[in-house]
């Protein structure tokens, strides 16, 4: 008997809720494609209610001292802990990542709310006694009031712990809108924060499409936005929310290279391109999708690359052995198909094709999941479509060049700038990459460099819209407004008006 779909509404004042809007959306479990949800799209006045109560809660929210703020998060942390493998068994379930690299996910998000748990520290403002004589000047940091955070599929824990641990912290209310493609872990995590003691109404939830996210950009009382998921949306994000007098950081796509240099330990960079290139499918920000191979680096390690993309363990990903897991609904599989057509039709050399790969191999069940293989393709060039654009999916595209200098160049080159990789044995190219190369975060023998919680995430050029990158101090000024404070008492006011700029007596 297959298991009742379950219906997946929205999380408002403390409680889940259903929405007013009569549209639904099914949720699938990609590995073996069947409906295990019904999931509410909110439309303008589901939104104007988890923002009434986000406006609501906030102003004693705000007033509540920082460590009181603190202790929630810590008492949150230590539930996320104990209930850190419900968390990614949800993930798993509806977006078919293995379940272990979901534990790595819910993993990265507690450190973000670890971070969270230092606010009172983070929000301690500076003071500077006697700026002028008799008189002193502070700074302090305030919250912004209702935030918003709008989230990819990708990462359907980590991303949101991205954004709401550290604004909630800071003395926000927060509304989440979450992927409609997988938003059960955005509830169970609502309740956790109701169990920590979070009052109600600081963590809301309305679950949707482009409906919410529109009504959201527009909503008065919401006053910043942070957003992750693909480039033409960021912008229209950011564009959209700015016209409407908002704070937004709006993280984007990317085109993640990793270069392999001659002198570099060739077999550590089979691993870690077969780890970065397929792990979680491929879908991942910060997953390598090219691989800049100088020199004779390709010849040598083409047959490694072959074998260990024809061995992956794709597998439903309860099961231990997967290494990699299905694709999150059939329109991607049918996105990144598409694109392996056009890599051949443009030239490439197609040396592993994924799409061959049948579900009943990945385990019982399977047969009709969204499922797809490694694919490899040798002798890419920089004009080519599966170059220029983001495939999202486990397709690892090799470039051949004849130098660092070109490597360099054909990266910063492309449009997108969020990760990018080198890997090499010598320190003084190491260097001259990571000072030269026009992105966001680098990693040297690192292939997926995700800043840890204190130092924040952000990519360059296309993929990030805005100034500020998400979480670390980066996160805690986004989530806050400066005040400057300048005092003095009537001992130290001299007799009579004064028209002269002020200046320091
Ligand atoms: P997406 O852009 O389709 O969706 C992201 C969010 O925007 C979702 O909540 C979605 O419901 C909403 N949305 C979708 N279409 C919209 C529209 N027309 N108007 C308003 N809102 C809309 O992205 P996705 O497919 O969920 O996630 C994958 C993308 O996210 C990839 O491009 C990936 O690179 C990117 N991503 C970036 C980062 C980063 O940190 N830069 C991290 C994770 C994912």
């Amino acid at each position: 008997m297959p298991s009742p779909v379950q219906p997946i509404d929205h999380f408002i004042q403390g409680q889940r809720a259903a929405g007013q809007s009569p549209r639904h959306q099914d949720v699938t479990n990609p590995a073996t494609g069947a409906v295990t949800g019904r999931v509410a799209l909110a439309h303008a006045a589901d939104v104007d209610r988890a923002v009434a109560a986000a406006q609501a809660a906030f102003p004693a929210w705000a007033d509540t001292p920082p460590i009181r703020r603190a202790r929630v998060m810590f008492k949150f942390l230590e539930l996320v802990n104990q209930h850190k493998d419900e968390l990614a068994r949800l993930i798993t379930a509806e977006h078919g990542k293995v379940f272990t690299d979901a534990q790595g996910e819910v993993s990265r998000g507690i450190d973000i709310i670890e971070f969270a748990c230092g606010i009172p520290q983070l929000l301690k403002g500076d003071f500077t006694d006697q700026v002028s004589t008799g008189m002193d000047n502070w700074t302090l940091r305030q919250p912004l009031g209702v935030v918003a955070g709008i989230t990819p599929f990708n990462f359907p824990v980590m991303v949101p712990m991205w954004m709401f641990p550290v604004a909630i912290a800071a003395g926000n209310t927060f509304v989440l809108k979450p992927s409609p493609l997988d938003p059960s872990p955005s509830l169970f995590m609502g309740e956790l924060l109701k169990q920590a003691g979070l009052p109600d109404g600081v963590y809301n939830v309305v679950q949707g499409d482009k409906e919410a996210v529109d009504a959201l950009l527009v909503h008065p009382d919401v006053k910043a936005i942070s957003f992750v998921g693909s480039t033409p949306i960021a912008n229209h994000i950011y564009e959209t929310g700015a016209r409407h007098g908002k704070r937004v950081q709006a993280l984007g796509g990317a085109k993640n290279h990793m270069v392999v240099m001659p002198d570099a330990d060739l077999d550590q960079a089979v691993d870690a391109l077969i780890g970065s290139a397929y792990g979680s499918a491929g879908e991942r920000c910060m997953a390598i999708s090219v691989a800049v191979l100088v020199g004779d680096v390709a010849d040598k390690i083409m047959p490694k690359l072959i074998e260990r993309t024809k061995t992956l363990q794709v597998l439903d990903g309860m099961n231990l052995a997967a290494e990699m897991g299905p694709i999150v609904t059939e329109a991607a599989r049918s996105r990144i198909t598409g694109y392996i057509e056009a890599g051949v039709k443009e030239g490439a050399k197609l040396l592993v094709d994924g799409r061959g790969f049948d579900g009943a191999q990945a385990g019982a069940g399977c047969e009709q999941g969204f499922w797809l293989g490694g694919t490899l393709f040798d002798h890419v060039t920089t004009g080519m479509k599966i170059y220029k654009e983001e495939i999202f999916g486990p397709v690892l595209s090799c470039v051949r060049v004849p130098d660092f200098a070109t490597a360099v160049q054909i990266i910063n080159d492309h449009e997108f700038g969020n990760g990018v990789s080198c890997f090499t044995r010598d320190g003084n190219v190491a260097r001259e990459f990571a000072r030269r190369i026009q992105v966001g975060m680098v990693g040297i023998n690192v292939p997926i460099p995700v800043p840890m919680a204190w130092h924040g995430f952000g990519g360059w050029k296309k993929s990030l819209f805005g100034d500020m990158h998400a979480y670390g101090e980066e996160g805690v000024r986004f989530y806050t407004k400066q005040k400057s404070i300048m005092q003095r008492w009537p001992e130290s006011i001299g007799k009579g008006a004064e028209f002269v700029m002020p200046t320091a007596k």
